[in-house]
């Protein structure tokens, strides 16, 4: 079987095709600048990438521009559309309307659509390029996969705010969470690695950290509880997000700066985190670069995000009363040794450690970094979100 993955943001849409048999990609890119000027796709397929200029003033050519490029004789990667078998959708908010991944029928998208007010920026992208993939190819299954189901499991006390709690049953607000398909995997990974498939017992911190961060708590494969919020911005502080904070500061900068309420969330999206921090940059290899010649907020920025994890770390293992794994994953969990090291560190009573030699030679699968006489073991695991979703639309789709 292969298996179409689309991501669909709002210029954006990213693909990865898949076959079944071996679980690989055999052709993946991105189309960009969607709906405006100078749009283009970069395609890879068999070891090599070609960058395909085209107009595509909808996602509707997008996707065409995508499957034109899967089946070109030059650099596609199988001989017609008919060999993709489904197309798996990530989509973003699942509300509480499901709790698992889902066929997109009419009645499935009219739910999916009904809920974008949670995620106003990225589910009527999501839902965009379903139906322009269902326009072009109308008899091939099509699945959603959320961000947000596998979170479904976590307990009330989780997820519930200290507000009325009209405002849960009347508008919805609570802790959603997102990253669910990479807290998932790397659970789940950890878990076949340890020999621990089925315990019901096994307790896990997963730590996804990348431009956006979260920390989940996962027992016995369920989450249990997650860093991220209502929204994407709640949780340790990120790239450009602030993270959590005491909720008057909106007002507070919102008066100091002349913002509206809206305006300032932006602000707190897009201009905070350790690169309004650190003035340098939102990536982590800058920070680490201008921290080690020197820049004191570089070296805050870093403090700061590590610290922040080091909190959930404590906090996640006393809600699920002790921790067996603890995962790192994603751009920084899987590459940054040094963020790794910082988290960990000073935290043998509680029976962490990590071996800085293993440390610094992270493989290619999963990295055993569990250093001697440490407790918990400590796992790098790099996460394969479009796997995930391959995976479940090959379980739905047949
Ligand atoms: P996204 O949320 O966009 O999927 P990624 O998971 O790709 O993000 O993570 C991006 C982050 O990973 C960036 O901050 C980048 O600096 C960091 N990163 C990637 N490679 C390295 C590396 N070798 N060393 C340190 N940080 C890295």
């Amino acid at each position: 079987m292969k298996i179409l993955v689309i991501n669909a943001g709002s210029s954006s849409l990213k693909y990865q095709l898949i076959d079944m048999a071996t679980e690989k990609a055999i052709a993946k890119g991105g189309c960009e600048r969607i709906g405006l000027d100078g749009s283009f796709c970069k395609h890879k397929a068999n070891g090599k990438e070609t960058t395909i200029t085209s107009p595509m003033p909808t996602h509707k050519e997008a996707i065409q521009v995508v499957l034109d490029a899967l089946v070109d004789k030059e650099y596609g990667a199988i001989s017609s559309m008919n060999e993709i078998d489904a197309v798996g959708h990530r989509i973003v908010h699942s509300g509480e309307t499901f709790n698992d991944s889902v066929l997109l029928t009419d009645e499935t998208m009219k739910e999916i659509e009904g809920l974008s007010e949670l995620a106003p920026l990225h589910q009527p992208a999501n839902v965009i390029g379903v139906k322009a993939c269902k326009a072009i190819m109308p008899n091939v299954p099509m699945v959603g996969v959320f961000d947000t189901a596998f979170h479904s499991t976590m307990p009330e006390k989780a997820y519930i705010y200290g507000i009325p709690y009209e405002d849960y049953k009347n508008y919805k607000v609570r802790r959603y969470g997102f990253h669910g398909t990479s807290h998932r995997f790397v659970s789940e990974e950890a878990a076949k690695y340890l020999g621990r498939e089925g315990d019901k017992n096994f307790k896990v911190v997963t730590m996804h950290l990348g431009n956006g961060s979260s920390i989940s708590a996962v027992k016995g494969g369920k989450s249990m509880d997650t860093s991220m919020s209502f929204t994407p911005l709640g949780g340790v502080p990120m790239g450009t997000r602030s993270g959590d904070l005491d909720p008057a500061i909106v007002e507070f900068l919102a008066n100091k700066h002349g913002m509206t309420v809206g305006e300032t969330i932006t602000y707190l999206n897009k201009k905070s985190g350790v690169s309004g921090l650190s003035g340098v940059s939102s990536d982590f290899r800058d920070l680490t670069e201008a921290a080690n010649n020197g820049n004191h907020r570089a070296e805050l920025a870093l403090d700061v995000f590590t610290y922040s994890c080091k909190k959930y770390l404590g906090a996640y293992a006393a809600a699920l009363g002790g921790v067996d794994c603890v995962v790192f994953t994603a751009g920084i969990g899987e590459h940054d040794g040094a963020v790794r090291k910082s988290i960990a560190s000073d935290m043998e009573y509680m029976g962490i450690k990590i071996d800085e030699e293993k440390n610094a030679h992270i493989g290619d699968g999963i990295t055993d970094i569990t250093g001697e006489g440490g407790k918990v073991k400590v796992l790098v695991i790099p996460t394969n979100e479009e796997l995930v979703i391959a995976r479940d639309t090959e379980r739905l789709a047949k």
